[in-house]
């Protein structure tokens, strides 16, 4: 999605007239996606190869696992640090006891090693990188901070890549009805948010699943969970509340898996993914106030 439709969604969202007050979460969008637009402007995007996607696809891995992607470690690095800044110069950031702690970070301690699964297996690389730059008094806070701002980092470099392959995978049938791959073709890490997206050859629309961490959207069933992948339609079923029509969480009663849904019917505007990520925040607190303390799904 490029700047000028994002900033479209983002005023579709600012002027509203649902009785809830967006701006507070647009202006955060809108401070994460531009730190990351800084970051990802100086990266030169790694060349995506149509015939090593096809391989994955039918060998069944992902496509960082065929591509071999190399990164340099220092420049990584220094993007880690030129993220933080961004990210407190926009106000992602703005507690000053998190920034200062923030501040603290060594990005040194990143091991060459760690930077490298960056582009072969996201998952792994937040968990290594985790341990490499937390320290004994690192507290909860500060991992869901840095987890954060690390997905932002591996986004900026897999960007095109999961752009190229979303593209493929809406433009080759033969790959898009083949691939209902539970985790991210590209990355191999859980969705982290669906949409049900208008389509005039599907009166029922057709269902997407999007990954975060490289921004890939791929094709999925309708009725099946995006976590354990059953398809029992007693076991699945949408929540939504009345303060957001827009979305909607799915919920699993089989895994307790919860993946927030958008409904592109109800969006007056293009449908951005990493703005429905953030404006689905509002429906998961929702959720969370009306079932805390009930026997119900979490
Ligand atoms: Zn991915
Ligand atoms: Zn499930």
């Amino acid at each position: 999605m490029n700047k000028h439709l994002r900033q479209q969604v983002i005023n579709a969202y600012l002027s509203r007239k649902d009785g809830f007050d967006w701006s507070g979460l647009m202006r955060y969008a809108q401070a994460i996606l531009s730190s990351r637009d800084e970051i990802e402007e100086n990266i030169t995007p790694p060349e995506f190869d149509v015939g090593k996607a096809k391989q994955a696809q039918k060998e069944r891995r992902t496509y960082l696992e065929v591509a071999n992607i190399r990164i340099d470690p220092k420049e990584f690095r220094a993007n880690c640090a030129k993220m933080l800044d961004a990210y407190i110069r926009n106000g992602v950031l703005h507690d000053p006891e998190q920034v200062e702690t923030m501040k603290g970070i060594k990005w040194d301690d990143l091991t060459d090693r760690t930077i490298s699964m960056a582009v072969v297996d996201p998952d792994e690389f937040f968990s290594l990188a985790l341990l490499d730059l937390s320290k004994e008094k690192s507290d909860r806070a500060f991992k869901v901070v840095l987890a954060g701002l690390l997905i932002s980092i591996v986004r900026s470099y897999l960007n095109s890549i999961g752009q190229a392959m979303t593209e493929l995978l809406s433009h080759t049938d033969e790959v898009a009805s083949s691939n209902k791959s539970l985790t991210c073709p590209v990355c191999g890490t859980a969705a982290t948010i669906s949409a049900v997206k208008e389509n005039a050859e599907a009166r029922m629309g057709t269902k997407e699943l999007f990954c975060a961490c490289c921004g890939t959207a791929w094709p999925f069933e309708r009725v099946r969970c995006g976590f354990c992948g059953q398809t029992n339609p007693d076991k699945l079923g949408y929540l939504c509340a009345d303060e957001d029509r827009s979305h909607s969480l799915y919920v699993c009663t089989e895994c307790g898996g919860v993946l927030p849904t958008v409904f592109q019917s109800a969006l007056k505007a293009p449908l951005d993914y990493d703005v429905e990520m953030v404006a689905s925040g509002l429906v998961q607190t929702l959720y969370k106030r009306t079932t805390l303390g009930k026997d119900e799904v979490q």
